[in-house]
């Protein structure tokens, strides 16, 4: 990204994610396809993270590229147009391939970023623009469709979005991915779960490893943007979600987001991979994900 902002002025958002999984085999392997249905599926891209007891977590995601217009920071979101149909399109193709939706933010060198001038505190934190690994970070979608919405009710202030996506929101892939065990905290003891089982209590109040600190990660994006709502929360019934699931069984807790969060995160989690992964990685693309998706990406962990 720094050479091409040097030479270019700017960077392909394809060209990146071709470089950043090529850098890191043998431990991630994808397959791309698709190229002549590009205009149509876009650059989203399927990611599993697996471990080695065989569970894994995906999510279904797009690459966008952080762009300084002017003084302005933008996303591109609402793409095309400013009409949100991408985004909308994100999310129904999530829920047919049962996963969560994120994206993948391009942030160009450590020179560009600080150009962004957030306004956070950064309180026992580095400068946003200074995080390693801050050039590569991954947001959920419903962390970015709320911010979105504030920024909408801003509009004095265009590049909120943006800005606070990456800020607040965009975990650094090196993080998400470090070999350190990863979730204690008291995050969500003030939430009421009703019934959840054992397991998923301990899932959200213990250290994860594996394929469940992905998840964890991920999901605490959206967790902490709940956070204030937990008070709120009403006693909760529970969703059934898919049999291949970990989590069989998820509270109905909605917050602030368009969907119930927890089943919406967490329908990525699951005791194996999808048969069509390895299909997809032996070049043999089932035509139901080729439909939807341009890349699969496998992450061993
Ligand atoms: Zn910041």
């Amino acid at each position: 990204m720094a050479h091409l902002l040097a030479y270019e002025g700017a960077w392909e958002e394809e060209y990146i994610t071709i470089r950043l999984c090529t850098a890191v085999l043998p431990e991630v392997r994808y397959a791309r396809f698709n190229k002549q249905q590009e205009g149509r599926v876009g650059s989203d891209m399927i990611w599993w993270w697996v471990d080695r007891s065989g569970e894994c977590f995906g999510c279904l995601i797009q690459a966008k590229n952080i762009k300084q217009n002017g003084r302005q920071w933008r996303i591109g979101f609402q793409h095309p147009h400013n009409t949100g149909e991408q985004l909308r399109r994100l999310f129904t193709t999530a829920d047919l391939l049962h996963l969560p939706a994120g994206f993948l933010l391009y942030a160009g060198d450590q020179a560009y970023r600080e150009r962004m001038g957030c306004t956070s505190q950064h309180r026992n934190r580095a400068p946003c623009h200074e995080r390693p690994g801050a050039a590569v970070t991954l947001v959920p979608a419903l962390a970015a469709e709320r911010e979105i919405q504030f920024a909408e009710s801003a509009p004095w202030h265009p590049d909120r979005s943006a800005v606070e996506v990456f800020c607040q929101w965009a975990l650094p892939l090196i993080d998400v991915t470090a070999p350190l065990p990863y979730g204690a905290s008291p995050l969500y003891r003030g939430l009421n779960l009703g019934d959840a089982s054992h397991e998923l209590r301990e899932f959200l109040y213990t250290d994860q490893v594996g394929a469940r600190k992905i998840a964890r990660h991920v999901f605490d994006a959206v967790g902490r943007m709940a956070m204030g709502q937990h008070a709120l929360a009403t006693p909760t019934t529970v969703l059934d979600a898919d049999a291949a699931c970990v989590f069989s069984q998820l509270p109905d807790l909605r917050g602030h987001f368009t969907v119930p969060y927890f089943g919406h995160m967490l329908r990525g989690l699951r005791r194996e991979l999808p048969g069509y992964v390895e299909q997809c990685l032996s070049g043999d693309v089932p035509e139901d994900v080729a439909r939807h998706v341009g890349s699969v990406v496998l992450i061993q962990l």
